[in-house]
């Protein structure tokens, strides 16, 4: 199902697709197992990441969200200081109660195989997770892919052609779409705006008063992870020496009298941005949007407009400001996930910091007053100057160039729903054409590119 929470999910740095995926992995695993008869025979249990959730896992934290998931832990839920020290313990190995299962012997070393040299075909994001009885036979093995924005597939669901294309939620609400293209035809269909059409969806699935009190709780995570990334300092975590600088550049705005309006407008992005990619590069609560490594442009945008425009919480529910920022946004996210990918493995940083950019872009330029064709040309114009972004992250860390690239992503944003806004709506390159572009784009781009640190300025920066 796609819907505005999937689109939008709250869970823990630094990364939705090495994180939040395979902690969802390893339990979905384990439930698996209990469903097979297999996990109570189970005295040891591997986890095995494939691909590029080897090559960026340590970086990306996927062996501590895959011992997260085998402890049952939930990525919305789980505090992230627990998860550290719980982390922390299991590194060392020792007694491990599996969620739902019975304690086995955990070590770390042995349990936890990076195999960087496995690129599987179907997705570059595998994990296996395995339990061995007594005999250390195998007596369970199941694999997952972690396929970006913290949405997890088998390879069945991977392989087997969609019934239709339709859009996720949409398929079975009152308003389906399955292209940008139906989207507006909806909307012109039915005199209404994106955001009426995705709401109409959502109403289908919930009662409007859980749809509203689920933006509130959105907003009010992607809100606290500004406020802790603007109070905290120091070294970031993974032996890169990277600095926070948001704190610092915070306090300096807030003594700032005078700088111009556009001037106001860059700083104040730039700084909302890097607050929430610290903190989700120290593993820190964070919100997809649509993955964590671009979790911080919508969050800067629409802190902006809280803080200048006089946006508050009371703006979240569906037919406030916020609320149809983010179920524009996630509109659009949608059409990106159903007709490319949100996975950086995949798509490069054009499918994730790329995509933050169109979904802000959309979500300004409906706030702004735009219809239905300025909303989608928003969206466009935030993709076309991103196509082609590559993800070659320094030491496999969510850090450089991750962070600087999302207030470049939310500049970017704003400016792209300036243009559309200003323009009639007519423009000779569609949204569908430029996710099309995009996803070509990704298939043909190195996999040097594709979340493996293996080019770049992954290889071309010192790690010191
Ligand atoms: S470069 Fe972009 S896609 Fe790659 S880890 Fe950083 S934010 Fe994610």
């Amino acid at each position: 199902m796609l819907s505005v929470f999937d689109i939008f999910k709250i869970g823990i740095g630094p990364s939705s697709s090495h994180t939040v995926g395979p902690m969802r992995i390893a339990k979905r695993a384990l439930i698996d197992a209990h469903h097979a008869g297999a996990l109570n025979r189970a005295v040891r249990v591997k986890v095995e990441l494939q691909g590029s959730l080897a090559l960026t896992g340590i970086g990306h934290g996927s062996d501590k969200a895959a011992i997260l998931g085998l402890l049952g832990a939930e990525p919305d839920t789980i505090d992230p200081d627990e998860a550290q020290a719980l982390y922390a313990r299991y590194k060392n190995g020792g007694e491990m109660r599996l969620f739902g299962g019975p304690t086995v012997d955990f070590d770390y070393r042995r349990d936890v195989d990076f195999r960087g040299d496995i690129l599987p075909d179907i997705h570059p994001n595998g994990m296996t997770v395995s339990l061995y009885n007594k005999a250390d036979a195998e007596v369970f093995a199941t694999t997952f892919y972690s396929v970006g924005g913290g949405f997890i597939a088998s390879a069945e669901q991977l392989s087997r052609p969609p019934d239709n294309d339709l859009i996720g939620l949409a398929a079975n609400g009152p308003l389906p779409f399955a292209s940008a293209a139906e989207l507006l035809v909806q909307c012109a269909r039915h005199a209404c705006n994106i955001y009426d059409v995705v709401l109409a969806n959502e109403d289908a699935k919930r009662p409007r008063a859980e749809t509203d009190a689920g933006l509130l709780r959105v907003w009010q995570a992607m809100s606290g992870a500004i406020d802790r990334g603007l109070r905290s300092e120091g070294v970031l975590p993974g032996g890169l020496s990277v600095q926070r600088r948001a704190r610092r550049l915070f306090e300096a705005l807030t003594h700032e009298q005078h700088n111009q309006e556009s001037e106001r407008l860059f700083d104040w992005l730039n700084v909302f941005a890097m607050a929430v990619n610290e903190e989700n590069a120290v593993g820190g609560r964070v919100v997809t949007a649509p993955t964590n490594g671009a979790a911080g442009v919508i969050p800067a945008l629409i802190r902006y407009y809280c803080a200048f425009d006089g946006w508050n919480e009371g703006d979240t529910r569906a037919d406030g400001k916020i609320g149809r920022f983010l179920l524009t946004a996630a509109g659009i996210g949608m059409i990106y996930k159903q007709r490319a990918s949100l996975s950086g493995a995949e798509m490069g940083c054009q499918g994730e910091v790329g995509v933050a950019c169109s979904m802000g872009a959309a979500g300004l330029a409906a706030v702004w007053g735009g219809n239905a064709a300025q909303i989608e040309h928003a969206a466009e114009i935030g993709m076309e100057h991103n196509l082609g972004l590559t993800c070659d992250p320094v030491g496999g860390l969510v850090q450089i160039p991750c962070i600087e690239r999302n207030a470049i992503g939310a500049v970017k944003a704003a400016n792209a729903a300036r243009l559309a806004i200003r323009d009639t709506g007519e423009h000779r390159v569609t949204l569908d054409q430029v996710i099309e572009t995009m996803r070509q784009t990704g298939i043909d781009m190195s996999s040097k590119y594709k979340e493996t640190s293996q080019g770049g300025l992954a290889v071309n920066v010192i790690e010191c």
